[in-house]
């Protein structure tokens, strides 16, 4: 089925990219591939090109089941997202895979990108699996991420699995743009207590004790230990209390439990209109979200600034200079 964009949105649209919006509306990969592309792109032209596009794309976005999944490195969420993303193709699902990568934000690079991953799953056509966008701030990267989503719902994706490394903020900025959070742990003691310093536990709609195979017992322990924490904490929810389910990613066993609980949450929240109130505060969020990022990139695109943010930032660092008023100068220049 071919769908139209919208026509007042798609009107702002060049010829090439009303074209391109076809595509994605399509499912046509390639058109997908260089729409996120688009979208990605930091040039200012390409934003304001990607911004018309996602604006002839959004009547047709919103309509897949987001679920963030998160956990330390080696803990299994390319097993698990492959796993589980295969399980979910065969259920008749289209299943897109992004990431959020807070290394690609500091370095440019990715801890997760660059190796094999996934392999089964990249190679069925019912999935679409896309890297992490690189450098810019973390959060810069996040929006980014939001806007993938975007497309890949507008192309018919209906199930997006946002995959992020437990470490630093990126646990809260995924938490932000999904439906349901999904934390990954070790079935070994400390590991669960170290999320819980964190407060990635709270975040949690879902907990994983993952690699289950390798000793059972010390995975129903690690359960039972999460399950106790998660019912001591406050609940988000009062329709959902999080579950803690042991399985194992590499051999399967427990994944179709596992998405059922998915299932389970996700008609408790529809049908409590949760979900709804859910996406509405995100979509605020959001908006906020891309305030700042404007706001500061206006502010160093500023030529009143650039022309002094150097000096000061040395005066500041030397000591010669408090940062407030530094902040101050560089803050009134920029209204200029
Ligand atoms: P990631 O860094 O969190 O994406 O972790 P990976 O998915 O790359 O997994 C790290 C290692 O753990 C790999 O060698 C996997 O084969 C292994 N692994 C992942 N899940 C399981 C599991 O359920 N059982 C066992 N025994 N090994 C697993």
């Amino acid at each position: 089925m071919t769908k139209a964009p919208a026509p007042s949105a798609a009107a702002s649209l060049d010829t090439a990219d009303q074209v391109l919006a076809q595509g994605v509306l399509s499912g046509e990969r390639r058109a997908l591939a260089k729409a996120i592309t688009l979208v990605e792109s930091s040039r200012r032209d390409h934003q304001a090109r990607a911004k018309d596009l996602l604006d002839a794309l959004a009547p047709r976005a919103g309509n897949s089941i987001r679920l963030g999944v998160s956990g330390a490195p080696g803990v299994g969420k390319s097993t698990f997202i492959e796993s589980l993303g295969l399980h979910v193709v065969r259920q008749g699902h289209r299943l897109a895979v992004l990431a959020v990568d807070p290394s690609s934000a500091l370095t440019g690079g990715s801890i997760m990108g660059d190796k094999t991953r996934m392999e089964r799953l990249s190679q069925d056509e019912r999935a679409f699996i896309r890297p992490s966008p690189s450098g810019g701030t973390l959060g810069g990267v996040a929006d980014k991420t939001r806007e993938a989503m975007l497309v890949c719902e507008a192309a018919g994706f209906d199930v997006v699995f946002v995959e992020t490394v437990g470490v630093g903020q990126s646990e809260f900025a995924v938490s932000g743009m999904v439906d349901m959070f999904v934390l990954l742990q070790m079935p070994n003691a400390g590991d669960e207590l170290q999320a819980l310093k964190k407060g990635i536990v709270e975040l949690a709609d879902i907990v994983v004790i993952n690699k289950a195979d390798t000793d059972p017992r010390a995975a129903e322990n690690a359960r039972m230990q999460v399950q106790g924490v998660l019912e001591l904490l406050a609940c988000a929810s009062p329709h959902w209390r999080p579950p803690a389910l042991a399985l194992s990613a590499a051999t399967g066993a427990g994944i179709d439990e596992f998405w059922r609980e998915v299932m389970r949450y996700r008609d408790a929240m529809v049908q409590s209109g949760e979900l709804a109130e859910k996406r509405r505060r995100q979509a605020v969020d959001w908006m906020w979200s891309l305030i700042d990022t404007g706001l500061r990139s206006d502010f160093r695109h500023h030529s009143g600034v650039r022309a002094r943010l150097a000096a000061l930032t040395e005066a500041v660092g030397r000591g010669n200079v408090t940062p407030a008023a530094a902040a101050h100068e560089l803050l009134d220049l920029a209204k200029k």
